[in-house]
């Protein structure tokens, strides 16, 4: 279903113009606002990377229902590829997603957009 941002994350603002589904925010506040939720929120704190997750308010933030890892716009995730840090935008543990699934959530997130089914990330957990 979709990456999220690791507390390894300098705040650089490079991702979130980058994302096609507007999924990043700028912080766990600015996500909630929108009515959007951040993994580790409801899940609790199963693993380290989801504790520094919700703990993180200075921390770039992917809310997980937007992103698609980028499927049907580009053949990579675009934060994690203009992240000038390595291993800070990695698939979320929590919500593995098939290539099928995501596309189908792509085009209900962009209707009014032209999306490619043959891109798609090597990284997808089909
Ligand atoms: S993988 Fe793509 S859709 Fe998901 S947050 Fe990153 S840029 Fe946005
Ligand atoms: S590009 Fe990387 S370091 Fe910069 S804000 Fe996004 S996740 Fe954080």
């Amino acid at each position: 279903m979709a990456l999220l941002i690791t507390d390894e994350c300098i705040a650089c603002a490079a991702c979130l113009p980058e994302c096609p589904n507007e999924a990043i925010f700028e912080n766990l506040e600015d996500c909630e606002a929108e009515g959007l939720e951040v993994t580790g929120e409801e899940e609790g704190e199963d693993t380290e990377t989801q504790m520094s997750y919700v703990d993180g308010d200075n921390i770039y933030v992917i809310a997980y229902d937007r992103c698609t890892e980028c499927v049907g716009h580009f053949d990579e995730p675009q934060c994690a590829a203009v992240c000038p840090v390595s291993d800070c935008c990695i698939s979320d543990p929590t919500y593995p997603e098939t290539s099928a699934v995501l596309l189908d959530k792509v085009k209900k997130l962009n209707p009014d957009k032209d999306i490619d089914e043959s891109l798609v990330w090597s990284g997808v957990r089909n």
